[in-house]
């Protein structure tokens, strides 16, 4: 039998949280032979809540399941861990400016980020959940130096998800039959969610999606939109934030990343640039990429268009303008 894998949780009474981890424990992300010990941690005023779903945790009665650390000790809940999952953030409250929100999580992300380089176990691998996540990724990333920075990454998968999704109800196909769209930046309105390379499997083989959904003027607009707006779509239909989508895509990056991808099919992961398609080094951005052996590498010699590369441009401006904001934050 395999070694558990320990896999730490920040945020984990949020309702993200909530949804991840019996998806952990059920061997969603790591798979159904990977035992794994559950490392929570959340802050004072969410420790009795904490305590909760432990409690629901063991009721659950999970077969994989060998460990329960919930603590609001950051020590103690980054001690070994082999994967991190970084969910607990603050949240943008109402009449916050984006400076007020950064300077909170920019903080909080310091100090984690200096617990992970102390506590966790080497080669530990870190994905950043919670908003600004590219930014508060590329913090992390700074302050834990001795962490390679490969192993640094921020979700943009449910936002790569949302594009299939959405191609997938427009041609009436099973989302499965969808593949290598494309998150291009910042996991925020100016994300560019690309279907140049995508294709789509017909009872006549594979297709691109452009020629498969025929219409430009719709994928160039409206797809586009509604792919960078569907957060804001889901709290005005649910009175709260996506959190079983996020969880469950949370699930995929870090199978994906682990186990690897599907050959010939590549997912969108925010990592830190090398350069690749003229992104600046130094910010963490959403490429596409491949994953084999539990490393990823960005998919490279991808044609882009003069709309593309606008629109990816403008992307890494913002990302650019965060880190500013987030360094003059910390000075
Ligand atoms: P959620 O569990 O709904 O969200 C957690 C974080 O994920 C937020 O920053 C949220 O950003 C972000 N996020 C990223 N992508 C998505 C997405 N697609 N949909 C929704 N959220 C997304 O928040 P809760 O408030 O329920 O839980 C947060 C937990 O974090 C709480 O338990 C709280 O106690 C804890 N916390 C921890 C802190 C710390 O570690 N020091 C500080 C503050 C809180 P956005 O806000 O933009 O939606």
């Amino acid at each position: 039998a395999k070694n558990p894998l320990r896999v730490l949780v920040t945020g984990a009474a949020g309702q993200i949280g909530y949804a991840l981890v019996p998806m952990i424990a059920r061997g969603i992300m790591l798979g159904p032979d990977q035992p794994v010990i559950l490392h929570m941690l959340d802050i004072e005023p969410a420790a009795e809540a904490l305590n909760g779903v432990k409690m629901e945790l063991i009721d659950a009665a999970f077969p994989l399941l060998k460990g329960i650390v919930a603590t609001t000790d950051v020590v103690e809940a980054c001690k070994d861990v082999n994967i991190a999952v970084m969910v607990g953030g603050f949240p943008r409250k109402e009449g916050m400016e984006r400076k007020d929100v950064m300077s909170k999580n920019v903080s909080i992300y310091k100090a984690q980020a200096s617990a992970l380089e102390k506590h966790a176990a080497p080669n530990c691998k870190v994905l950043v959940v919670a908003n600004p996540a590219n930014t508060n990724a590329l913090i992390l990333k700074e302050f834990a130096p001795s962490i390679p920075a490969k192993n640094i990454t921020c979700l943009t998968r449910l936002d790569h998800n949302r594009a299939m999704g959405q191609i997938s109800e427009r041609l009436k196909v099973h989302v499965s039959d969808v593949k290598n769209v494309i998150i291009w930046g910042n996991h925020s309105s100016t994300q560019y969610p690309d279907v140049n390379h995508a294709t789509v499997t017909t009872s006549k083989g594979e297709k691109p999606v452009r020629e498969a959904v025929a219409d430009d003027n719709w994928l160039n607009t409206e797809f586009i939109t509604t792919v960078q707006q569907r957060g804001a779509a889901i709290i005005k239909a649910r009175k709260l934030s996506s959190a079983l989508s996020a969880a469950s895509s949370a699930c995929d990056h870090i199978r994906d990343w682990v186990l690897g991808t599907p050959k010939g099919t590549w997912v969108s992961m925010g990592v830190y640039s090398d350069g690749s398609y003229g992104i600046p080094e130094g910010l963490i951005y959403s490429f596409p990429v491949t994953c084999e052996k539990g490393e990823w590498s960005i998919v490279k010699g991808l044609k882009v268009d003069e709309f593309s590369r606008a629109k990816m441009d403008a992307t890494a401006e913002e990302l650019a303008e965060e880190k500013t904001l987030a360094y003059s934050c910390l000075n």
